[in-house]
């Protein structure tokens, strides 16, 4: 992925996803690599993929006007419905009141694992499937698509440490400005080295360690987000999703590389 043709500033933001300026010293170091366009093309897709995700939960959570989430099923009366009726079958208008765990069935809180997660999204995807409901009136094919959308964005959401990580502070109402530069020096030196030995190694046996490497980063800092966000220490819990992103940028160059 990465063109060795010249020497060309080091992207720090491409690892971070944000835009970070080089340390104050002389001249920027200088990498032996660079981000080629087509690399750089597809971080900007995935980030406004990313972004697009975020958008569509803060819409959501901004519509948060009203309802329990102990919906009455507009077909049939059945209580404490929604996405679709247990009784009657019926597809449910989109309630902003249930968050994205009650979809799962999950209590709120970080710490998902083993919840089958994967069989639970699959459940509803057969029961708005458009094939299932071709067959039903027009309202109800729109409920299905719009449920079936939100479906997938919640389980993209919570499938993956980092987004679920954000949207628990989303529900807490802090927002994570995705922006904002960590003036950590530090932690700007170690990323340019990380980049610089995923650049400089040819074989995978290393490039599969620093992976490993950097996976256990994220892990570690996964961890203390579980641990401020319990506690809510919500400053220490917005940091830790900072450094969760720094770390998974990495290792998605190594990916890349593989
Ligand atoms: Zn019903």
């Amino acid at each position: 992925m990465w063109r060795r043709a010249g020497p060309i500033r080091l992207h720090l933001a491409a690892i971070a996803g944000r835009r970070i300026r080089p340390p104050p010293q002389p001249p920027t170091p200088q990498a032996t690599f660079s981000s080629s366009a087509s690399s750089s093309s597809s971080f900007h897709h995935n980030l406004g993929a990313f972004r697009d995700s975020i958008g569509a939960r803060s819409r959501s959570l901004s519509n948060q006007t009203g309802g329990s989430g102990d919906g009455e099923c507009w077909s049939c009366g059945a209580k404490g419905v929604f996405l679709s009726c247990g009784s009657c079958r019926s597809v449910q208008p989109v309630d902003p009141a249930v968050d994205y765990f009650r979809i799962f069935g999950l209590d709120r809180g970080y710490n998902i694992k083993d919840n089958n997660l994967e069989g639970k999204y699959k459940d509803w995807q057969k029961k708005l499937h458009p094939d299932l409901v071709h067959s039903k009136s027009e309202k109800e094919r729109a409920f299905a698509a719009e449920q079936s959308a939100l479906v997938i964005d919640a389980y993209r959401t919570l499938s993956k440490p980092l987004p679920r990580a954000l949207y628990l502070l989303q529900l807490e109402g802090i927002h994570v400005d995705e922006e904002k530069t960590i003036n950590d020096q530090e932690l700007l030196m170690e990323m340019m080295e990380i980049r610089e030995s995923v650049s400089d190694s040819s074989d995978s046996q290393t490039l599969e360690k620093i992976q490993s490497q950097m996976k256990r980063k994220v892990e570690t800092w996964s961890n203390s987000f579980q641990e401020a966000f319990d506690k809510g220490d919500f400053d220490r819990a917005v940091e830790a999703t900072q450094r969760m992103r720094y770390y998974e940028r990495a290792m998605e160059e190594t990916v890349k590389k593989l």
